[in-house]
C-alpha cells in the first residue's frame, strides 16, 4: 500500500482550502486533492461583497489565490486527479484515482456542486457556443452583443451587472415575476440602465447554426410561446444560465447517509462514516456561502485531526 495520509481533503474550493490549511497548521500529514477546476464555483464569481473583511472588490479567484497560499505554507500536499472510486468503511480509506490510489486515516469531502443546466433542447449543443455558466470566463466574448441571463437569484442578478460590463444590454429571464436575490443586488440591477427584465419567462428551447441564433421563450403565465431571434447585425447572443447548483455527490452514493443528494453531516461535519467528514456547498445546509464553507472546513479537519489522534493503532 502507498503512503497513509492523516487525512485527506477531496475538494479545492473554499471548505478544501480551509480544510486543508487548518489540518496542516494542526502538522496532520495532509494531501489536498483538487479536481480538474481548482478552486470550486467562488472561481467564477466575478465580486465577493459579503465575505467577512472584504471591503475593497474581492473576486473569486483572488480570494482562492490567497487561501492557496495559505495552504501551502501550512505543509499539505496538493494532487490534481480526478477520484473514481472510494471505500470509506474501515480505519484505512481509499481513494481511487485515475493517475493513482490514495490513502488516508481521514476524508474530509469537500467536492461542493457544479452549476445545473435549465434542460432545454438545444442547451447542451450550444454550451461554449453561446450559452455559459461562467460570466467571468465568457463575458468578453459578447462585448457590445446583447446577453440573456437565466435565474433569479443572487448568482443570476450579480452576474448579469457584471455582464453589462461587456454587453450592450442584459435581459434577466426569471420564472416568476420577483427575484430570490438579496434586496441590496436587486435595487443595483433595478438601478442600471443597461439591464432589462423579462418576467414569468422561461427558455424552451435554444437554436442555431454554430452558434445561439434563437431561442424559443415561454409566458407561464399564459402559457403562449414566441421566438426571440438574435439581432440581424449580431447574428448571436449570449444565454448565461445560473439557476443554482447540484452537489457533486455522486461517488459517496449508498456509502454516505444524503438527503437530496447533498451528504448529511451531523452539526460537527461528521458524516454517518466513522473517519468521514464534509463540508461546503455538498451538505445538507441552509446557507450555501463562502463564509460557512470556510466554516464547515475548519470544524472538519479539527474533528479529522482528533479522530485520527483518538484511532488506536
Ligand atoms: P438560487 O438562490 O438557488 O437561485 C436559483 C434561481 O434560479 C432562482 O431564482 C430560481 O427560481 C431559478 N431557477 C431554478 N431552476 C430553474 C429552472 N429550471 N428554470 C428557470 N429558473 C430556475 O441559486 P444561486 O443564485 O446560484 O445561489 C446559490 C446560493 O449561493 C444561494 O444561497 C445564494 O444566496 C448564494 N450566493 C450568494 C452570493 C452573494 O451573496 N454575493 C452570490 C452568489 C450566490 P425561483 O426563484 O423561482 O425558485
Amino acid at each position: 500500500m502507498d503512503k497513509v495520509y492523516d487525512i485527506i481533503v477531496l475538494g479545492a474550493g473554499p471548505a478544501g482550502l480551509a480544510a486543508a490549511s487548518y489540518a496542516g497548521r494542526a502538522r496532520m500529514d495532509t494531501l489536498l486533492i483538487e479536481g480538474t477546476k481548482d478552486g470550486g464555483q467562488i472561481v467564477i464569481t466575478n465580486e465577493i461583497e459579503n465575505y467577512p473583511g472584504s471591503l475593497e472588490e474581492e473576486s473569486g479567484p483572488s480570494l482562492i489565490a490567497r487561501m492557496t497560499k495559505q495552504v501551502e505554507k501550512f505543509g499539505a500536499d496538493r494532487v490534481t486527479d480526478t477520484i473514481v472510486d472510494v471505500e470509506l468503511e474501515g480505519k484505512v480509506k481509499h481513494l481511487k484515482g485515475n493517475h493513482g490510489d490514495y490513502y488516508a486515516k481521514a476524508v474530509v469531502i469537500a467536492t461542493g456542486a457544479s452549476p445545473r443546466p435549465i434542460g432545454c433542447p438545444g442547451e447542451k449543443e450550444f454550451t461554449g457556443k453561446g450559452v455559459s455558466y461562467c460570466a467571468t470566463c465568457d463575458a468578453n466574448f459578447f462585448e457590445d452583443f446583447e446577453v440573456y441571463v437565466v435565474g433569479g437569484g443572487d448568482s443570476a442578478v450579480e452576474e448579469a451587472m457584471y455582464l453589462t460590463k461587456f454587453a450592450r444590454k442584459v435581459t434577466l429571464i426569471h420564472r416568476r415575476d420577483e427575484l430570490r436575490a438579496a434586496k441590496s443586488i436587486q435595487e443595483k440591477a433595478f438601478a442600471n440602465p443597461k439591464m432589462a427584465f423579462m418576467w414569468n419567462t422561461t427558455i424552451e428551447e435554444i437554436k442555431g447554426d454554430g452558434v445561439v441564433t434563437s431561442m424559443i421563450v415561454k409566458d407561464t403565465k399564459t402559457g403562449e410561446t414566441r421566438e426571440i431571434e438574435a439581432d440581424e447585425e449580431d447574428g448571436t447572443f449570449g444565454i448565461f444560465v445560473f439557476v443554482g447548483f447540484d452537489p457533486k455527490s455522486q461517488l459517496f452514493e449508498g456509502k454516505l447517509e444524503m438527503e437530496n443528494r447533498y451528504i448529511v453531516t451531523d452539526k460537527y461535519m461528521h458524516t454517518s462514516v466513522p473517519g468521514v467528514f464534509a463540508a461546503g456547498d455538498v451538505i445538507v445546509k441552509h446557507l450555501r456561502q463562502v463564509v460557512t464553507a470556510c466554516g464547515d472546513g475548519a470544524v472538519a479537519a479539527t474533528e479529522a485531526q482528533h479522530y485520527v489522534e483518538n484511532l488506536a493503532d
